[in-house]
């Protein structure tokens, strides 16, 4: 065997606690993946992650790193995905914008009830107004301007068929990729 990292071995060692949130147990720290629902997309998994895991309750929370960055991230990986945006995804740009029902509802000329229907997934947003739904987000999004040229350029790549994808996110390297669900 080459030679040893002693201070390495003891660091992954040693566990770290914390205290279980829901129930005040002392918990676990381990590192693992975690379905982001909380987002309020279905379908994003954090990989690598620190969570906080209560052997009492079985309650699970994920340590979020620099929430800003990954929730940026998040909508880019969202506007910039290769197929159409489903309601979920709508309504998180949407809320990404800070905006109301109303409020976005008027800059894409569509009534609330339309809006509404999208996001619950009643009705399919067409093809237009995806893509505008995306430059709007990409616009006036917090931080996502640099993103603009990049994005839109892609827009010929994007299928207007709905395609069951996860958004799997990298917390460490702040990097997304799509992963075709099965
Ligand atoms: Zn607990």
């Amino acid at each position: 065997m080459a030679q040893k990292h002693p201070k390495a071995q003891r660091r992954s060692k040693a566990v770290r606690k914390m205290e279980c949130a829901n129930c005040g147990a002392e918990a676990r720290v381990v590192r693992g993946s975690y379905d982001f629902t909380e987002s309020g997309l279905k379908h994003v998994r954090l990989q690598g992650i620190e969570l906080i895991v209560c052997d009492k309750c079985g309650n699970v929370d994920p340590i979020l790193p620099r929430v800003n960055d990954l929730m940026r991230m998040l909508a880019v990986a969202v506007i910039a995905k290769p197929y159409r945006l489903g309601g979920d995804e709508i309504r998180f740009l949407r809320k990404y914008l800070r905006m109301t029902g109303d409020e976005f509802g008027r800059l894409l000329h569509i009534n609330r009830t339309n809006l509404s229907k999208w996001e619950n997934d009643e009705d399919k947003v067409g093809a237009q107004s995806d893509r505008l739904i995306r430059v709007i987000a990409l616009s006036l999004g917090e931080g996502l301007k640099g993103k603009l040229e990049e994005v839109i350029r892609k827009f010929p790549e994007i299928q207007d068929e709905p395609a069951a994808v996860r958004i799997d996110m990298d917390t460490e390297k702040m990097s997304y990729r799509y992963v075709e669900a099965a």
